[in-house]
């Protein structure tokens, strides 16, 4: 071990915050969080007593840094979005991570939705901040199943068209004819925003599972559409609801009873493999189930495993439930 290294690490601070390893080539290859710092990352240079995993990422340690945060929160939630930034290889991982399939409402004025993976959205040029991703999933048949469903009910715009809220100079294509998209090409006299916004928040509401919310937010907006006599709109939004109602009486898993959001977390392994079984209970129902395989996870206990899964499966979703149910308690390494 170098004795600068020893040397500097004597002169970190003993306060909370997080630490990056470093290699040779000045990758990160590890993150962690600390309640003190300069107490924790001494570990990391002990000359004999460490498990095999640490001694493997020894070998490969040529520097350490750190970034002191004002308490413990603080620090987890740093170490989230640094596990995130740099995916260190030896923090626990999700494998083929890139390769899991998210869905997205593009950032447009006149949102589209998308499939994509990680590593595709890291080639396109940056979009405009305000596209809403949900995922990951495991399943891509699964997602071109719920996309061409949303298809059917939402009439979302399908084109790649920019569109500013002025008419288009071309026509309307077939999708408005078949009712699969409200044409916003037509401009925002014929498709004001607010309008197309609702749409948007329905498909989210949708994808997040809220489908009591989405029921009683269609049908307030049918009513009010009869009301102002916008015979039209009432129409769609009626045959939007049907659609809805036969969906979920298709996926009718009452499992609790209290109506709560849920996620409930079981760490498998075997033999050298690990991997996380993750229902989502959304008001009360079961959403979906996905099969998540780890990387990093040699050496640890269920414990270590289960807590790297959950910061970085947790840094990568949008929103989090209510709930988490654990098949061990975590414990941070
Ligand atoms: S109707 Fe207009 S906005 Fe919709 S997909 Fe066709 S061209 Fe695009």
């Amino acid at each position: 071990m170098n004795g600068w290294l020893e040397e500097k690490v004597g002169r970190f601070p003993n306060s909370p915050g997080v630490y990056l390893i470093k290699d040779a080539g000045q990758r990160v290859i590890y993150v962690g969080k600390a309640k003190a710092l300069r107490q924790r990352v001494r570990y990391y240079l002990a000359k004999e007593g460490l498990p095999p995993r640490i001694k493997v990422l020894q070998s490969h340690m040529a520097d350490i840094e750190y970034i002191v945060t004002d308490n413990e929160a603080e620090a987890l939630v740093l170490e989230c979005n640094l596990i995130k930034k740099h995916r260190p290889r030896y923090n626990v991982n999700l494998k083929d991570d890139k390769d899991y399939p998210y869905l997205m409402l593009t950032g447009e004025p006149y949102p589209r939705l998308e499939m994509l993976r990680l590593s595709q959205k890291k080639r396109r040029s940056p979009g405009s901040g305000k596209e809403r991703l949900f995922g990951p999933y495991t399943k891509a048949g699964a997602v071109r199943d719920t996309m061409r469903l949303l298809g059917k009910i939402f009439p979302l715009k399908r084109c790649r068209q920019p569109l500013t809220g002025e008419p288009a100079p071309k026509r309307p294509c077939l999708n408005y004819q078949m009712n699969r998209c409200l044409a916003p090409c037509r401009g925002q006299d014929q498709v004001p925003f607010s309008e197309y916004r609702q749409l948007v928040e329905q498909i989210a509401l949708f994808l997040e599972g809220r489908m009591s919310s989405l029921e009683q937010d269609l049908t307030w907006r049918m009513k009010e559409a009869s009301r102002q006599k916008a015979f039209e709109r009432a129409a769609r939004l009626r045959d939007q609801l049907l659609a809805l109602k036969e969906v979920a009486a298709q996926d009718q898993k009452v499992l609790t009873i209290k109506g709560l959001d849920q996620d409930v977390l079981a760490l498998v392994k075997l033999n050298q493999r690990a991997a996380v079984h993750l229902f989502k209970i959304r008001e009360g129902k079961l959403l979906s189930q996905e099969h998540f395989p780890l990387t990093g996870t040699s050496g640890l206990t269920d414990q270590e495993a289960l807590a790297g899964f959950i910061k970085t499966y947790y840094s990568r979703v949008e929103s989090s439930p209510a709930e988490i149910i654990l098949s061990c308690w975590p414990e941070d390494t």
